[in-house]
């Protein structure tokens, strides 16, 4: 998954990149309105972690914006201490969720870990498909309750699929949601990790639509 972190205190925004990438996003950064506006435009992100006080132009105008214009990419608001009218307003602009200044990084990512499998239509913090099981908090796979022992990336695109079962998804949408802006990417790279993870799960799990992508056979 794939996130966009705008943060203007440097101090603060590689702390959470940090925690992020810890635990297993890739992360875009913006440190103000303008460049987050112009990111969130034109990248797939799953979430938005948006402070509100932002050089250029605020994060209220920038996600007023983006609802405006139609883009339903869920967006976790910062705000500071005792300002209760900004998380108001925030959330009527359009903010699926807020957080307090100062937050505890697990704090963040269960919020994220939530609003990510929300936008997907996922209830549950562990997706299942047949026997094959993903806790989303733990990042630990389970086919019929044995452990499945996985990559850092073979897990990332596991964790895509499944949060779309019977939903057909291009090398190019993995691509997008897998690596960082500045990352060199390779679709190839994606078709050796799907093929690492169709010898780890059970046959005709992992299907290929030709010409189209992959798809998780819905159980
Ligand atoms: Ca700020």
């Amino acid at each position: 998954m794939r996130l966009l972190l705008v943060e203007d205190d440097p101090t603060l925004r590689a702390q959470l990149r940090l925690g992020l990438e810890d635990a297993g996003y890739a992360v875009d950064e913006a440190d103000n309105g303008r460049d987050a506006q112009f990111q969130g435009d034109t990248e797939p992100y799953d979430a938005v972690v948006l402070d509100l006080g932002l050089p250029l132009v605020d994060g209220l105008t920038v996600l007023k914006r983006w609802r405006d214009a139609g883009r339903a990419t869920p967006v976790l608001i910062l705000t500071a201490r005792d300002n209760w009218s900004d998380k108001v307003s925030g959330i009527d602009a359009g903010a699926d969720d807020y957080l307090t200044k100062p937050f505890h990084m697990e704090e963040l990512l269960a919020r994220l870990r939530g609003l990510i499998r929300r936008a997907a239509g996922q209830a549950s913090p562990v997706l299942r498909c047949g026997e094959l099981a993903l806790d989303t908090r733990s990042g630990r796979v389970t086919l019929a309750g044995q452990t499945v022992a996985l990559t850092s990336h073979e897990y990332k695109v596991l964790d895509y699929l499944m949060h779309r079962p019977g939903t057909v998804v291009s090398r190019a949408e993995l691509t997008e949601h897998i690596y960082a802006q500045d990352f060199d990417r390779d679709s190839n790279t994606i078709e050796v990790f799907v093929g690492r993870l169709r010898k780890k799960l059970p046959p005709g799990l992992i299907e290929t639509v030709r010409g189209q992508g992959y798809r998780l056979a819905a159980a």
